[in-house]
């Protein structure tokens, strides 16, 4: 039986790395912990717990992780009570390695294995050992309540975890496991209960989404639409979607459902070239790609659409690099994430011997981002003058501004009063930047002509 008071109040601190997922995972962790008596704190030296939430997609993870324990070794010899340990990707990747390379470590815990954290730190406390948990549970339903301890405007929900799809340049698959979905009937629960607490918007979470599928049968789009209908929450965004997935029926439920599915879509592209997407095993070409965007622009005129692309993948000749110039010019995203390929554990590509030098992936990632840069400032112009519904979620970091949303993922600036976080309201740009629009509130006739998802780009 688990000790209720595990924490003694003593302090807990989480260092995250990575995505939203990882976000999403250390909001569980604090949850769990404060429900044993942990408490939050803002730095290292206030705690006696010390968690490193790790990411493995960006460069040179493990290495991360020993030069942050590295840092906490004073706070150890201080401290005999000081707990360290690390959860996330690159805990699931080394599992008893990370202990064995590590000495300072207490305990390791894998991506599945978030809710036994209570218990593996009661171990750690009660038997002075150190503890690794980091098997996969690929067999049991995936089923879990959403965790946020003080929800705000927003929350995040994921919906599903792993990756079935091996593309050959990412570890996803390898630190978070097989695909698996949770049911329908419980993420209405949980949304239902997110709004009875306040929340206005949710981001439904996973690594893709589109290959969502509840015990019962419904697919992704189903879930939209349930969660549309059957709830009250007022925004629903999600992320990430992968092209081959996306189908007409999710348009059309996208363009139904327009008063409450964002205006937003992230459709990861990875490469504009159809031999590239190939060994990246994307599962489409480039023009299946493109035909996805003409179906989903179609569908729902004036929707926002960002991506996902890798630069100097092993092999990519200058002319299939252009082509990946060509997409942007051709797609006219309103924002790319755009990175140079690096090697990963376990992955095909990885192995491939014709690795790209350092200094041509810098040269088109720049070149890329410079174009892009031209772009979003060219796509934002549009949108000086207009008027857009905001929800508000938070003050600024000014005196007397507040922030918020558009539907098109645009974060908004506004002088207003704070009683208006929570609501949707009217805003007219002032300025309008690539991803920010500074705004002031507007009143009267004004508001009758709010610009959603209409926006003529
Ligand atoms: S779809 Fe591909 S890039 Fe996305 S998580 Fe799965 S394997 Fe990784």
């Amino acid at each position: 039986m688990l000790n209720q008071d595990l924490g003694r109040g003593r302090g807990v601190y989480i260092s995250t790395y990575g995505c939203q997922m990882n976000s999403n995972d250390t909001e569980r962790m604090m949850a769990l912990l404060e429900m044993v008596n942990f408490i939050p704190v803002e730095s290292p030296e206030k705690a006696s717990l010390i968690i490193i939430n790790s990411c493995s997609v960006r460069e040179k993870p493990v290495h991360k992780v020993h030069s942050e324990v590295g840092i906490y070794r004073e706070l150890k010899a201080k401290n005999p009570d000081l707990r360290i340990g690390v959860g996330g990707c690159v805990a699931q990747q080394e599992k008893q390695k990370l202990l064995k390379d590590i000495p300072l470590l207490d305990f390791v815990f894998g991506t599945d294995a978030i809710d036994q954290l209570p218990e593996l730190v009661a171990k750690c406390y009660d038997t002075g050992e150190r503890q690794v948990a980091a098997r996969f549970e690929n067999e049991k339903p995936y089923s879990i309540e959403t965790m946020v301890r003080n929800p705000g405007v927003t929350a995040f929900v994921n919906i599903m975890k792993g990756c079935d799809n091996f593309c050959t340049f990412c570890v996803v698959p390898f630190t978070r496991g097989r695909e698996r979905s949770r049911n329908l009937k419980e993420l209405l629960t949980d949304i239902k209960s997110l709004v009875a607490r306040g929340v206005k918007e949710v981001t439904l979470l996973g690594q893709n989404v589109n290959s969502y599928e509840s015990e019962c049968g419904a697919d992704f789009g189903q879930l939209l639409k349930a969660l549309a209908e059957d709830t009250d929450i007022a925004r629903i965004r999600y992320t990430t979607s992968h092209p081959k997935d996306f189908n007409q029926e999710l348009v059309d439920i996208s363009q139904k459902y327009r008063s409450k599915i964002c205006d937003y879509i992230h459709l990861p592209a990875q490469s504009g070239n159809t031999e590239v997407l190939k060994r990246m095993n994307r599962g489409y070409s480039r023009e299946e790609y493109l035909d996805k965007v003409k179906m989903i622009r179609d569908g729902i005129p004036g929707v926002v659409l960002s991506t996902d692309l890798i630069v100097g993948f092993p092999g990519e000749t200058e002319a299939q690099f252009e082509d990946t110039y060509s997409l942007i010019e051709q797609v006219r995203y309103d924002n790319i994430y755009a990175f140079k390929y690096s090697p990963r554990p376990f992955t095909k590509a990885a192995r491939f011997d014709d690795q790209i030098p350092e200094d041509e992936k810098s040269r088109r990632l720049d070149l890329l981002l410079k174009t892009q840069r031209e772009i979003s400032f060219e796509l934002a112009k549009p949108y000086d003058g207009q008027v857009y519904d905001t929800l508000f979620e938070a003050k600024s970091d000014v005196e007397g501004q507040i922030q918020g949303r558009t539907t098109h993922n645009k974060l908004v600036y506004c002088y207003a009063p704070e009683s208006l976080i929570g609501q949707t309201v009217p805003v007219k740009v002032l300025k309008a930047f690539p991803s920010v629009l500074r705004c002031e509130l507007v009143t009267g006739s004004a508001a009758s002509t709010v610009h959603n998802g209409t926006l003529n780009l």
